[in-house]
C-alpha cells in the first residue's frame, strides 16, 4: 500500500489555504463553478509526434481534450478547450488564454513519443512509417517554476493515481539519462515528473499539469489509444484527479482535515 501521495497532499493542503473557497465542483445554487482550461497540445502546422500508423498527435489530443471537457462538465465544472482549432498560437498564449477565461486549473493534453534512437521502419497500408515498441504508458508533468507548484504537483499525483486506478501503467522513459530526456521522476508509481521549463506550465498562474496520455509511436498502444472505451477511461482518470484536488481544497477551506482516502487511496476512485 502506497500512502506517499496522500501524506504529501495533506502537507500541501495545509499550505494552500482556501484557494478554492467559494467555488464548487457541484451544482449547488449560487456557488461559482470551478473553471478548468483543457489545453489541446500542438497545432495543425506543428502537430507534434506522428503515430506508428501516421496519425498526428494533434488529432489524438483534440479527441481526448473533448472527452475530458465532457466528463468535467458532467461533474459540474465549467470547462473550455484551448486552441481546439489548431491555430498557430505560441506556447505562452495558452496560459494567457486560460487566465483570460478565468480558469482555476489548467491541464494540457498530449500524446507521447520516444527518443529518436528507438525508432524502426515499417510499412502500414502501403506507406512507410516509423514506430517504436520500446516504451508504453502515461506520464504526468508539473513545473516547480509554476507559482502554484505545490498544488500543481498534487494535481499531477492525483491524476497519476487515478490513471493507475483505471488500469494504466506509467512509463519511466523520460527519466533515461540521455539528451532530450533526463527528467526527474518524482513519483515512479504514479508516473509523475518534474519538468521546470515547460512553458505552458511555468507561465500559468494557476495550478497546471501536462498529461502524456500514452505512447502513440508504440504499435499496440496506438491501437488502444484509438479505442473510444480506452479514451473514456483516460478522460475519467484526468477528471477524477481534478475532482479530488478541488474536493480536498474545499474541505480544507471548510476547515475539515482531509482524510488520506479522499486524496489518493486506490479505494477512493471506486464510485
Ligand atoms: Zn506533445
Amino acid at each position: 500500500m502506497k500512502r506517499g501521495a496522500g501524506i504529501f497532499a495533506i502537507r500541501v493542503l495545509r499550505m494552500a489555504v482556501g484557494f478554492f473557497a467559494g467555488l464548487s465542483a457541484g451544482a449547488e445554487e449560487n456557488a461559482k463553478p470551478v473553471v478548468i482550461a483543457v489545453d489541446v497540445g500542438h497545432t495543425l502546422e506543428k502537430p507534434g509526434a506522428t503515430s506508428a500508423r501516421g496519425r498526428t498527435e494533434f488529432e489524438f489530443n483534440v479527441d481526448m481534450a473533448r472527452k475530458v471537457k465532457t466528463v468535467l462538465e458532467q461533474r459540474g465544472f465549467r470547462a473550455f478547450l484551448i486552441n481546439e482549432s489548431g491555430a498557430s498560437i505560441g506556447l505562452a498564449d495558452r496560459p494567457a488564454l486560460a487566465a483570460k477565461e478565468g480558469a482555476n486549473l489548467l491541464v494540457s493534453i498530449h500524446h507521447d513519443a520516444v527518443n529518436d534512437k528507438y525508432y524502426r521502419d515499417w510499412e502500414f497500408e502501403g506507406r512507410p512509417q516509423r514506430y517504436s515498441d520500446a516504451f508504453r504508458g502515461y506520464s504526468v508533468f508539473f513545473s516547480e517554476k509554476n507559482p502554484r507548484a505545490m498544488e500543481s504537483r498534487m494535481l499531477a499525483e492525483l491524476i497519476g493515481q487515478a490513471m493507475r486506478e483505471q488500469g494504466f501503467t506509467p512509463t519511466h522513459h523520460h527519466a533515461e539519462p540521455i539528451a532530450g530526456e533526463n527528467r526527474p521522476l518524482v513519483d515512479p508509481d504514479r508516473g509523475v515528473y518534474h519538468f521546470a521549463d515547460l512553458v505552458v506550465l511555468k507561465r500559468a498562474e494557476i495550478p497546471a499539469v501536462l498529461v502524456e496520455c500514452g505512447v502513440i509511436v508504440h504499435r499496440e498502444e496506438e491501437t488502444a489509444l484509438r479505442d473510444p472505451k480506452v479514451q473514456d477511461r483516460i478522460a475519467i482518470a484526468i477528471a477524477e484527479g481534478i475532482t479530488r484536488l478541488v474536493r480536498a481544497e474545499e474541505s480544507q477551506a471548510a476547515g475539515a482535515e482531509p482524510a488520506p482516502s479522499d486524496l489518493a487511496s486506490p479505494a477512493a476512485g471506486a464510485k
